[in-house]
């Protein structure tokens, strides 16, 4: 059993599988089932996936790369995000 975090930014559950995301490889992919974040990872092993979104600061390495944004507004987003979700 994957002791998966929650999704950093809506706190909802994460689903961990394999998926072949560009039919040549299978990827490690981690989604959340409510907003949609994802992170993608090729290793063999899953833990260093597992691991990363756990630690939640290369998810905002993945979404800055896909999205364009920097780290510190996607920091930002989500710091307001998360203090939303405290009121
Ligand atoms: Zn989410």
């Amino acid at each position: 059993m994957t002791d998966l975090k929650p999704c950093p930014f809506c706190g909802h559950d994460a689903m961990i599988g394999a998926e072949d995301l560009d039919t040549y490889d299978m990827y490690w992919v981690i989604r959340c089932g409510y907003c949609g974040a994802m992170m993608y990872d090729d290793s063999e092993d899953k833990s260093w996936i597992v691991e990363r979104w756990n630690k939640r600061t290369v998810v905002l390495d993945g979404i800055s790369v896909k999205t364009g944004m920097s780290k510190e507004e996607l920091k930002e987003d989500l710091m307001e995000a998360l203090k939303e979700g405290e009121k």
